[in-house]
């Protein structure tokens, strides 16, 4: 996690006074002093602004990332504006408050006054009368912030209060897909020569992908550099075997078949774990594709992976069955609208690629670069659907699957669930919670509300406990 990210988590906590009645303490909000008198001579009450300090929110989002709230005196209605260095970037809905940027922000080029990625305003709203104003910092974040592991912010208007129920009973859910309606993953296959040369127009999206690869295709110029990079950049290196065959032809004697296989599925696997682990420097291998999307090697695939990804058509629903071993294609849209209907569905989609167009090293099924940025370009802006790696994903899905199975204990009052993580998961991976009320806590330490409608849970520690 870089520095600025942190110093705004941190400062959250302080913008969840959210409501000034009559009060302007504890809040970015500042009530204008340009009093104007009222019709009949008394002052009425200037407007009571709701906004907080600051914000964060990934780069490329063009919806709606704020409507803050107002408090008029009676009768009146609210007009909002902005103004302030970074203004001329934003909308503002006069009517309903809502806030977005004009055109996507991109980190790499920093549309802010002073470049820092952090754009400042003043919120403002009027009832007529009277103004009141709220300086907002919005810091914008690339999707990969926080490296190969750090979960992505979903989009949320406004503030989420803190359950305070007192039901007795914890009630306790788990947010599909971190928060966000919908996953995605982009799956590139083979490590192919076109990949390698289109790598830089990927890696300007700044969002975690998989690559899966064979090391066979290591001939190509800059092929262990590109990798690393990526893994640099916070996406996944996945095992695709290293000769690509199918996984029968291993094992059937027949010299004219896979001359150069290893003998066997789990050799194959292996061999290339090692080529990822020693020369491209991942610190594990947790997900796999099959080659031809042969499910033969579905065996030696279910003792060393998370996940393994096929190629048969579908989508993964939130929390329940999918094969873990055997995880569906999502079909690539070819226009936006048809994305937007996907990604309304709520489950995790997964996009493969193969060659990346326009290239001279044509190896087949080639999709232009262009439509695979746009359609990331896309995702990005609508601030709903969470762009990650399989790995990420996959955690995740497997993460809320190992809470919701657990069942918990009650002992003099506090409820606790256990659970195990699984081989091959991966380290520093989290869930994101909600419950009645309470407070819920690990390893004796009270978990903290955030502003965007959740706790954050640690699968290492493989036990939550809550408490009235
Ligand atoms: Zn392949």
């Amino acid at each position: 996690m870089n520095r600025n990210y942190n110093h705004i988590r941190a400062a959250i906590p302080a913008l969840l006074v959210a409501f000034l009645s009559g009060c302007s303490g504890g809040s970015g909000a500042v009530n204008s002093p340009d009093v104007q008198a009222g019709a009949g001579g008394a002052a009425a009450a200037a407007p009571v602004l709701s906004v907080p300090a600051n914000l964060s929110v990934h780069e490329g989002l063009t919806a709606t990332f704020l409507i803050p709230t107002s408090t008029l005196s009676n009768g009146r209605t609210a007009t909002w504006s902005i103004a302030g260095n970074d203004a001329a970037r934003f909308r503002i809905d006069p009517a309903t408050g809502a806030l977005s940027f004009r055109q996507a922000p991109d980190t790499a080029r920093p549309g802010d006054a002073d470049g820092h990625n952090d754009y400042d305003l003043v919120v403002q709203v009027s009832d007529g009368l009277r103004t009141s104003q709220a300086p907002l910092k919005v810091l914008v974040l690339p999707w990969n912030d926080g490296g190969a592991a750090g979960l992505p912010l979903p989009v949320v208007a406004s503030d989420v209060a803190r359950p305070a129920g007192t039901t007795g009973q914890p009630g306790l859910r788990v947010l599909d897909w971190a928060g966000f309606k919908a996953a995605l993953s982009y799956t590139f296959d083979d490590s192919q020569p076109s990949q390698i040369d289109h790598y830089p127009d990927l890696k300007a999206q700044r969002v975690r992908v998989t690559y899966y690869v064979n090391p066979v295709a290591n001939w190509y110029p800059n092929y262990d550099a590109t990798w690393k990079d990526a893994i640099a950049q916070g996406s996944e290196i996945g095992n695709h075997t290293t000769h690509h065959c199918r996984a029968a032809e291993l094992t059937d004697n027949d010299p004219n078949t896979c001359p150069a296989g290893l003998g066997s599925a789990g050799a194959e696997f292996d061999d290339t774990g090692v080529y990822i682990r020693t020369k491209l420097g991942q610190s594990a291998v947790w997900t796999s594709a099959y080659p031809f999307g042969d499910t033969d090697y579905k065996p030696a695939a279910a003792s060393r992976f998370l996940v393994s990804r096929g190629v048969w058509p579908g989508t993964v629903a939130p929390g329940t069955g999918s094969d873990a071993q055997n995880l569906p294609l999502a079909e690539f849209p070819a226009d936006a609208s048809r994305f937007d209907t996907a990604a309304s569905q709520g489950r995790w989609m997964i996009y493969l690629f193969h060659t990346l167009l326009p290239t001279t090293q044509d190896w087949g099924g080639g999709v232009d670069i262009g439509a695979v940025a746009g359609n990331m370009a896309h995702a990005k802006s609508l601030g709903t659907v969470w762009i990650d790696s399989v790995v990420n994903v996959g955690a995740y899905w497997r993460g809320q699957q190992l809470l919701q199975a657990a069942t918990p204990t009650t002992s003099a009052g506090t409820t606790t669930w256990r659970w195990t993580l699984p081989a091959n998961f991966p380290s520093g991976r989290k869930l994101r919670v909600v419950v009645n009320g309470g407070t819920l806590s690990q390893d004796g330490k009270p978990l903290t509300w955030d502003r965007r409608g959740y706790y954050e849970v640690s699968l290492d520690a493989q036990a939550l406990s809550w408490t009235q």
